[in-house]
C-alpha cells in the first residue's frame, strides 16, 4: 500500500524517493526539477492563529504548489511546511527560466496568503536542483539534499525566495565540514599557532601591548586566516575550544618571558561572543592565572562592539568578573557596526578600539578625508572626556599615524608598525622596541 501523508495527501518522503528512483530510471529527453519548498514564519501562523489555521494553510499551500502541474512526477512532505516536487522540464527552457516560473509562483502565492490568512510576513522560500540524463546515477536523496541546501540558502536572502543549486554550494559545506571535523587534531597537531601584532604608544612610539591572532597554517603551508574558519567555529561552538588554546599558549608565553626575567607587556585575547553564553570561560582564566602566576593586567581582553549591542546584560556580567579578576576589557570594533555611543558612557570599559574602516577609504586611497577625520577626532575626544583609553587599529601610513598622534589617540596597531607576527619575531620586535630595555613592567 502506498504511504500517504493524512493531512496533505502527498506521499511520505520514503515513498517518494523510490517513485524518484523509478523515475529517474525511464528519464527520456527531458530532465527532472527537484523543487523543494517551505513556508517562511510558518511557526508564527501556527503560533498566533492556532494549529487548524496552521493545518489550512499547509492544505492550501500543497493544493497551489501540485495542483495544475502538468509535468509534476510526484509530490511529498518531507516534514512540517516542507514539501518537494519532482517535475519534468523539457529542454527549450532553460534553469533560469524555470527558477522565474517558480519565484513568480511564489510571490503570486505570498500575495494571495496574505490577504486570506492575514499573515503580513509569510514568505515562501523554494531551493531546485536538476537532474538531467547525464546523471542519471545520482542518489535521489542528495538531489532532495542539494535543492534543500538551496532553499536554506533562498531562506537567508532579504530579496530572493528563489534559488538555484549550485555545485559550489556543496564546496562551502565541504570545507566547513574539514574545518570543524579537523580542529582539534589541528591544535594537537600544531598547525594553529598565535601570532602578535604589536600596539605602539603614539607618544613615544614604543611598544606598548600586542593582540594575539590565531593563524592556521596547513602542513602544505597554507594559511587559513581567521576570517574563514572563525565564523564555522561559532556556528559550531568550537570557537570556545579555539579560544582556550589562545588563552593558554598566550599565558605560557608569558609565563616563559617572565621566568627568564625578560620584559612583557600586556597582550590582549578576542572574547568570541559564544562565551557569554555559558560564562565558564571565568573559571577557565582564574585556574589559568593561578597555574601560571602572571599578574592580571598582563592581560587583556578583547570584546568586540556587537557582543555589547546583542547582550548587553550578558556583557556587563562578563565586563565585570573580568575586572574582578584584575584585567582590563576592551571594545573592538567600535564604529563597525551600530555603533551605539550611549554603550561607551553605559560600559565600564577601559579601552575603545576604533575600527579599521576609519582609516581604510578606497576613494582616497587611504589618505583620511575630511569627514573621517572630523568623526575619529570627536570619538577620540569623547573618549578622553569619558577617562576610556583610545587606540586605533589599521594604522597603514607615516600621515595616518602623525594625525592620530595630532589628535591626542593614545594607541595604535597597523601594518605600519608591523603585521601580526609569529612568536619568535615578536619578541625580537619587543627587545628592540621596549620602552627603557630590560626592565620589567610593572603597571
Ligand atoms: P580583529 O580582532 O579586529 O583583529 C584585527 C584584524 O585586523 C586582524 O586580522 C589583523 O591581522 C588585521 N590588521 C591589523 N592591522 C591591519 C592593517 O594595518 N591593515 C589591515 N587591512 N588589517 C590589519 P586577522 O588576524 O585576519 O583576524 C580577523 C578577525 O578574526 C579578528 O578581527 C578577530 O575578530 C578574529 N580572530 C583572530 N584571532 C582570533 C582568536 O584567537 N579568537 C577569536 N575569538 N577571534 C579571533
Ligand atoms: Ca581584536
Ligand atoms: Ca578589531
Amino acid at each position: 500500500m502506498e504511504e500517504k501523508d493524512i493531512l496533505t495527501g502527498l506521499d511520505k518522503y520514503e515513498e517518494f524517493l523510490k517513485k524518484l528512483e523509478t523515475e529517474i530510471r525511464k528519464m527520456e529527453d527531458y530532465r527532472i526539477a527537484i523543487i523543494y519548498t517551505d513556508i517562511k514564519y510558518f511557526k508564527y501562523i501556527n503560533d498566533t492563529f492556532g494549529y487548524r489555521r496552521g493545518d489550512m494553510l499547509l492544505k492550501e499551500f500543497t493544493r497551489q504548489v501540485t495542483q495544475g502541474n502538468g509535468n509534476m512526477l510526484c509530490a511529498a512532505r518531507v516534514f512540517s511546511d516542507n514539501i518537494v516536487v519532482a517535475s519534468k522540464v523539457g529542454s527549450r527552457m532553460s534553469n533560469e527560466e524555470v527558477r522565474e516560473v517558480i519565484h513568480r509562483h511564489n510571490l503570486e502565492m505570498e500575495k494571495r496568503f496574505r490577504e486570506n490568512y492575514s499573515a503580513a510576513r509569510l514568505k515562501f522560500c523554494t531551493g531546485i536542483s536538476f537532474i538531467s540524463k547525464e546523471d542519471r546515477r545520482l542518489d535521489p536523496a542528495t538531489a532532495v539534499s542539494n535543492a534543500n541546501l538551496a532553499r536554506k540558502i533562498a531562506k537567508e536572502m532579504k530579496e530572493d525566495c528563489c534559488v538555484l543549486f549550485d555545485s559550489r554550494m556543496t564546496d562551502g559545506i565541504k570545507r566547513e565540514i574539514e574545518i570543524t571535523s579537523s580542529l582539534s587534531r589541528a591544535i594537537a597537531d600544531g598547525e594553529l599557532k598565535v601570532y602578535y601584532q604589536p600596539k605602539m604608544k603614539t607618544d613615544s612610539v614604543r611598544i606598548d601591548g600586542a593582540e594575539a591572532l590565531i593563524r592556521w597554517q596547513k602542513p602544505d603551508g597554507r594559511f587559513i586566516y581567521p576570517d574563514e574558519f572563525i565564523p564555522v567555529l561559532e556556528q559550531s561552538g568550537q570557537i570556545v575550544e579555539l579560544d582556550y588554546f589562545v588563552y593558554r599558549e598566550v599565558f605560557r608565553f608569558i609565563a616563559g618571558r617572565m621566568r627568564e626575567n625578560k620584559p612583557i607587556v600586556p597582550i590582549s585575547v578576542n572574547v568570541s561572543r559564544a562565551h557569554l553564553h555559558k560564562m565558564e570561560i571565568l573559571s577557565y582564566l582564574s585556574s589559568l592565572f593561578e597555574e601560571y602566576r602572571i599578574q592580571p593586567n598582563l592581560v587583556e581582553f578583547e570584546l568586540t562592539e556587537n557582543i555589547y549591542i546583542e547582550n548587553t546584560e550578558k556583557a556587563l556580567q562578563l565586563i565585570d568578573g573580568l575586572h574582578k579578576m584584575g584585567t582590563k576589557v576592551s571594545m573592538d570594533d567600535f564604529g563597525s557596526g551600530y555603533s551605539s555611543l550611549n554603550l561607551l558612557s553605559r560600559l565600564p570599559i577601559d579601552i575603545i578600539k576604533l575600527d579599521k574602516v576609519f582609516l581604510q577609504d578606497e576613494e582616497t586611497d587611504n589618505d583620511l578625508s575630511e569627514n573621517d577625520k572630523i568623526i575619529i577626532s570627536c570619538i577620540i575626544d569623547m573618549a578622553r572626556k569619558l577617562r576610556i583609553t583610545s587606540l586605533c587599529e589599521g594604522v597603514e601610513t607615516p600621515e595616518q599615524s602623525d594625525y592620530l598622534s595630532e589628535i591626542g589617540c593614545e594607541l595604535q596597531q597597523g601594518y605600519y608598525f608591523s603585521r601580526p607576527i609569529p612568536k619568535n619575531d615578536f619578541e625580537m620586535f619587543m627587545d628592540r622596541n621596549f620602552p627603557g630595555k630590560g626592565g620589567l613592567i610593572t603597571a
